[in-house]
Formats: C-alpha cells, sequence, structure tokens
C-alpha cells in the first residue's frame, strides 16, 4: 500500500509516519511544499519527499497548494493520503478531495484498515462526543485528515530521495497584506498544559496561567468557550479542537465536560482547579484543588519558584 502524507511541520509530519506506519504502508512519501530544510529533515522518515519550494508562492495559496499536491498525487498514485488536520491542511485537503473527487474524512482521531484490506477506516467522534463514528472510505487515494496530537511521533528510519516539484503558479487571487502572528510552543507538543476555562473572568487574566505555563516550561490553551465565544485565543483543546496528549494538564477553572476530557484524558497526569467540589473534571483528575484559582494559581506560583 502506498501512502501519501502532507504536513507542515515536524511534529505533525512525525505523527502522520506514525499513523502511515500503523496501517502498514508498503512505501510513505511526504508531499512538502515548504523549505528545502523541512524536505531534508523529512527524507529522515520517508521513502521519497516530493518537495515544493513555498517560497515561490509568496504566501500561503490554499488553490495553489492543491494544485501542486494534485501533481504530486499523479506521480505517487497512493491508495491513501493522509494529511495533518491543522486549519490549513484541512482547506488544502478539502479542495483537493474536490478535485480528484476522492473521499475525504476530516477532524479524525485513527486510521486502521478495514479486515480484509479492502478499505480504510477512519474513526472520529459523533454526536457532541459521545459516539465514535467509523467511517469507510471506498476511492482511491482515501483522503484523511487526522486531528494533530492523535498519534505519536515517530523514530526516524531511512534516507529518502527528494524530488523537487516544478511551482508554476497564476495566482487566482491577490494578497494585499499579510500580517504575521507570533507562534509559540504548539499545544500538540509541549510537555505541560495548562488550559484556562470559564473560571477565568477576564482576559487579561490569562497572564497568570501564563505564567504558571512558563515556569512549569509548558503552554496555555483554552476551552472552546473562550475561543469560539470569547475570542481569547484562536483554538481550544478538546474533541472539537487541538487533542493534547501531554506529561502534565492543568485544568484551571474548567468544569471537565465530556467534550473538552475527550481531547485530554490521554495526559500522563491530569490535575484540576476548581471552586466546585462537584465539578465533573474532578472525576478525571489524578489531583484535585478545590478553590478559587485566583487564590490557589498564585500560591502555587509562589511554592513553584521557592521550589525552583
Ligand atoms: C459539538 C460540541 C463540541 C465541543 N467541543 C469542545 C472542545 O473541543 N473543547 C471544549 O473545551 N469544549 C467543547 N465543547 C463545549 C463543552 O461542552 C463545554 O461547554 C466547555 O468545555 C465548558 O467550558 P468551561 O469548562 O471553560 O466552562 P464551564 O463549563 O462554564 O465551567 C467553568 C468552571 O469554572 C469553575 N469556576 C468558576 N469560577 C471559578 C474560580 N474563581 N476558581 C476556580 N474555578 C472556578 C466552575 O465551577 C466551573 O466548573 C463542545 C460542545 C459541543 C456541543
Amino acid at each position: 500500500m502506498n501512502v501519501l502524507i502532507y504536513s507542515e511541520n515536524d511534529g505533525g509530519l512525525k505523527e502522520l509516519v506514525t499513523a502511515a506506519r500503523e496501517i502498514g504502508a508498503d512505501s510513505i512519501s511526504a508531499a512538502v511544499i515548504g523549505t528545502k530544510e523541512f524536505a531534508e529533515l523529512a527524507r529522515k522518515f520517508v521513502n521519497k519527499v516530493y518537495f515544493a519550494d513555498s517560497e515561490k508562492f509568496g504566501e500561503f495559496r490554499p488553490a495553489e497548494y492543491a494544485e501542486v499536491l494534485n501533481d504530486i498525487v499523479k506521480s505517487v498514485d497512493p491508495d491513501v493520503l493522509l494529511v495533518e488536520g491543522s486549519p490549513k491542511g484541512v482547506v488544502v485537503a478539502s479542495i483537493l478531495a474536490a478535485k480528484l473527487d476522492a473521499a475525504c474524512v476530516s477532524e479524525a482521531s485513527q486510521v486502521r484498515m478495514d479486515d480484509g484490506a479492502d478499505g480504510l477506516i477512519a474513526v472520529r467522534s459523533s454526536y457532541g462526543g459521545v459516539a465514535q463514528a467509523e467511517i469507510k472510505l471506498k476511492t482511491s487515494p482515501s483522503i484523511v485528515c487526522l486531528k494533530p496530537g492523535s498519534y505519536p511521533k515517530a523514530d526516524e528510519a531511512g534516507e529518502g530521495e527528494i524530488e523537487e516539484v516544478q511551482v508554476e503558479i497564476s495566482p487566482s487571487v491577490e494578497v494585499v497584506e499579510v500580517r504575521s502572528k507570533e507562534v509559540g510552543l504548539r499545544l500538540e507538543d509541549a510537555e505541560v498544559v495548562v488550559v484556562a476555562g470559564r473560571g477565568v473572568k477576564k482576559k487579561e487574566d490569562l497572564s497568570m496561567l501564563e505564567e504558571l505555563a512558563e515556569v512549569l516550561g509548558g503552554a496555555v490553551g483554552v476551552t472552546r468557550p473562550l475561543s469560539a465565544d470569547l475570542h481569547w485565543a484562536p483554538n481550544w483543546v478538546g474533541m472539537s479542537g487541538v487533542a493534547v496528549k501531554p506529561k502534565l494538564y492543568v485544568g484551571v477553572g474548567v468544569s471537565g465536560q465530556i467534550q473538552h476530557i475527550a481531547g485530554v484524558r490521554d495526559s500522563k497526569t491530569i490535575i484540576a482547579i476548581n471552586s466546585d467540589p462537584n465539578a465533573p473534571i474532578f472525576e478525571h483528575a489524578d489531583y484535585g484543588i478545590i478553590g478559587d484559582l485566583y487564590a490557589v494559581v498564585p500560591k502555587l506560583l509562589e511554592k513553584i519558584k521557592e521550589y525552583k
């Protein structure tokens, strides 16, 4: 079985390699639309890298990226295309799926071959996280966008060759201005994740949790209401957001609804800080602190700094 993978970063690439190996790929190729440096890294994990220099695009162009991927798909003729389910990955995958008339599943947390290897099954949560849907994809290629953090990162194996793909673009849109934004540690790569919930009253109070994450060497995430409703952060942690599996998860003012827990339950150690002793998060926590986060977090910070 021929598997092609596409991710924009090394963490995502390594996770897709693990998924491809687990479904029994005979050959794994990577499509890299990025830097030569990234292509050099990717070759250490796959049989072959198809490299398109992203400099030639100037900036991210979904339709043109999909066009390049389409050319790579024609060369590789993969049975399966695994894409990192990042916001950019999902856009490119969906345009490509429409071009190829291929089956495409987004937000998958797992892929496996159906018994008898006559089809690929993608698993994703359904009905608000209370059920799991198993979707069989019957086209070749089948396209699956795997949620970041769904698989462990693969180890290096081999030195694949790099083939440079020619990029000819006649832009369909003109980009007038691009404003870059600071991107810190990816939540799915962080060994410590501190998550703020609605118990945090003001956006400015997130700085207290950022300080906690910093002293613990981790990153801060938020629950869905803080992102989708209050727009305090671009993405959220949980079933419909980013799935995390850190060594340590600290939920601060997070109630622990099933949709959130579904994306954090594989964390090694879960600590919950909540003023309500009946908050559902305590059922999933290894350690619970019942109290007002505005009293608990500063005390914790003080103790950690003392200890350090
Ligand atoms: C289809 C679907 C998908 C969803 N996907 C996600 C997802 O991926 N991720 C996600 O997070 N949510 C998701 N949700 C939303 C989810 O159901 C919950 O609504 C959400 O997780 C609740 O966020 P919260 O814990 O921040 O807020 P709340 O449920 O309001 O909890 C706030 C908590 O803070 C505590 N608190 C209040 N004040 C303090 C204080 N001073 N000190 C300490 N504790 C305090 C309260 O006791 C309470 O437990 C989804 C919902 C749906 C329908």
